[in-house]
C-alpha cells in the first residue's frame, strides 16, 4: 500500500491497489494548474483510494465538463484528477506520494500542447492525446 499527502500535511491518503499507467501530461490545463511544463499522474482504481486525514480540505475544481482536479484548500497541492470517461478510476499525482520508488512513467501524453521551451529528452512513447484503455 502506498501513502501520500499534500505539502502542508493536512490531507493524507492511501492507495490500496496498483498505480499505473503513469504518464507525463503536457496539456495546457495541467501546465497552468501545476505551474510546470507537465504533470505526472498515475491511474488507480477509485475504490482503492482512501482519504485518511483532511478530507474536509480536499477541494475539487472542474477544469472542463469531463475533468475534476482536486487539491488542498490550505496549501494548494494538486493531488487527484478524475475524468468522466473513466468513472472507475482516479489519477494521483506521483509527486504527492510519500515514496514513489518503483513508479515508472510510461509515456508522454498531450505532447501536441507541450511547452515550447521544454524538450523531451527521454525515449518514452509520445502521444498527441490520451490513449484511453479500460483496464
Ligand atoms: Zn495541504
Ligand atoms: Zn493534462
Amino acid at each position: 500500500m502506498r501513502t501520500g499527502s499534500c505539502l502542508c500535511g493536512s490531507i493524507r491518503y492511501a492507495v490500496k491497489g496498483p498505480i499505473g499507467p503513469v504518464d507525463h501530461c503536457h496539456c495546457s490545463m495541467c501546465r497552468r494548474a501545476h505551474g510546470a511544463p507537465f504533470s505526472t499522474f498515475g491511474r488507480i482504481r477509485r475504490s482503492d483510494l482512501e482519504l485518511t486525514a483532511g478530507a474536509e480540505l480536499l477541494t475539487g475544481y472542474a477544469s472542463s465538463e469531463a475533468v475534476v482536479r482536486s487539491f488542498c484548500a490550505r496549501c494548494g497541492s494538486r493531488l487527484f484528477f478524475r475524468h468522466a470517461a473513466l468513472p472507475e478510476h482516479e489519477f494521483v499525482t506521483t509527486e504527492s506520494l510519500d515514496d514513489a520508488a518503483g513508479i515508472e512513467p510510461e509515456a508522454h501524453i498531450f505532447v501536441g500542447s507541450k511547452a515550447s521551451w521544454y524538450t523531451i529528452t527521454d525515449a518514452l512513447p509520445q502521444h498527441e492525446g490520451y490513449p484511453f484503455g479500460d483496464d
